[in-house]
């Protein structure tokens, strides 16, 4: 089986709502802090002092429980590295199905073996099924809150108990889409020196492509991450648009509030359309389309509105997943699938 990362093919211009990317963009912030960057700037090499700090300051922690990673993709490929490095056995991650990609990829790319929890027919977390997975093979688990495509929260509670079930592991806690789900275990780590936590500026602060993430964790543990990374990941223009970012509450703040209003939305017109969905903490929301999701996802493309087909993945027969960002783009969406779903999918006329 190959865990190769899949890119999602260029879809050329469109309403993107297949990659939980902050449509509306950054904060204006962010373009005036790079482009205020000089020629020495430039040519420089980058020191990570101020942004770590105002990370940490924003995030709650000290300093030296924050580092900064080239995207968390890249934190993730570091806590990879990491486990390889403890060669007793072929290290082993256990991944949560359906689960995002890079767990498996990186895992993969660094030697190591990917036991994969099925998921439940309701896609409620699998808690009995992962605690009984964990051996001593076992050197990362993986968990996403909320979770990647179903939107979901894990119970503290639950995480509490696998960090203890897997002490002898590291728990990566990846809470990408934490910005949305208003909670986090960041509070709660210090409990548990083996939880390293994961977040992105990717997705709520619409920082995709300027790359930036961070893991928190105990500092020992963290050390084996920081020897895992390279000296300069993080280039100059992340560090000053993160720290310009974080700067700019409001901006994230109406970002936020709209997801929470787009969601809404969404589930209205599911609810309208007789079609099942998973309530998300996240700025997407996974529905049930059925049989026909794949015609869906292909139909509203025609229209240049992307939604992602998740149809294949474990547990998420007949689904797709939609990102629920700035209103009048949900709004554009759900008036296209209201078309397509009600009129393109009325069954045919018997002959
Ligand atoms: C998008 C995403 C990431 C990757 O974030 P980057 O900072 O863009 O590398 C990590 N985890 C999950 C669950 C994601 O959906």
């Amino acid at each position: 089986m190959s865990f190769e990362y899949q890119r999602v093919p260029d879809l050329g211009a469109g309403l993107r709502l297949h990659l939980n990317e902050n449509v509306g963009g950054c904060s204006p912030a962010v373009l005036r802090a790079v482009r205020a960057l000089d020629e020495t700037s430039m040519a420089t090499y980058p020191t990570y002092e101020r942004a770590t700090g105002k990370c940490a300051e924003h995030l709650g922690v000290p300093p030296d429980e924050v580092l900064l990673t080239n995207g968390l993709d890249d934190g993730i490929m570091a806590a990879c590295v990491a486990a390889a490095r403890e060669r007793v056995t072929v290290p082993e991650s256990i991944v949560v199905e359906p689960a995002f990609d890079m767990y498996a990829a990186c895992t993969d790319a660094t030697g190591g073996r990917v036991a994969t929890i099925r998921p439940r027919p309701d896609l409620a977390f699998p808690i009995d099924e992962l605690l009984a997975a964990i051996g001593p093979a076992t050197r990362l688990v993986f968990l996403t809150s909320p979770n990647n495509p179903t939107g979901h929260l894990i119970d503290p509670e639950a995480i509490d108990r696998i960090a203890e079930a897997a002490r002898h592991a590291t728990v990566f806690l990846d809470e990408a889409y934490g910005d949305f789900g208003g909670t986090t275990f960041i509070g709660r780590r210090a409990d548990h020196p083996n939880v390293l936590v994961g977040r992105t500026f990717a997705k709520a602060y619409g920082l995709a492509a300027l790359r930036i993430g961070a893991v928190v964790g105990d500092p020992e543990r963290l050390a084996a991450l920081r020897r895992s990374v390279t000296p300069y990941s993080v280039n100059i223009c992340a560090m000053v648009g993160l720290e310009a970012a974080l700067r700019d509450r409001e901006h994230v703040e109406r970002y936020v509030s709209d997801v929470r209003r787009s969601r809404r939305l969404l589930y209205d017109a599911c609810t309208r359309w007789g079609v099942q969905y998973w309530e998300s903490a996240a700025n997407f929301v996974l529905v049930k389309i059925g049989a026909r999701a794949s015609e869906v996802v292909r139909a509203l493309a025609g229209r240049g509105i992307f939604i992602r087909d998740r149809s294949a993945e474990p547990g998420c027969d007949g689904c797709v997943r939609i990102t629920t960002g700035r209103v009048q783009d949900t709004e554009a969406c759900i008036a296209a699938l209201d078309d397509i779903i009600q009129t393109e999918a009325a069954p045919c006329a018997a002959p």
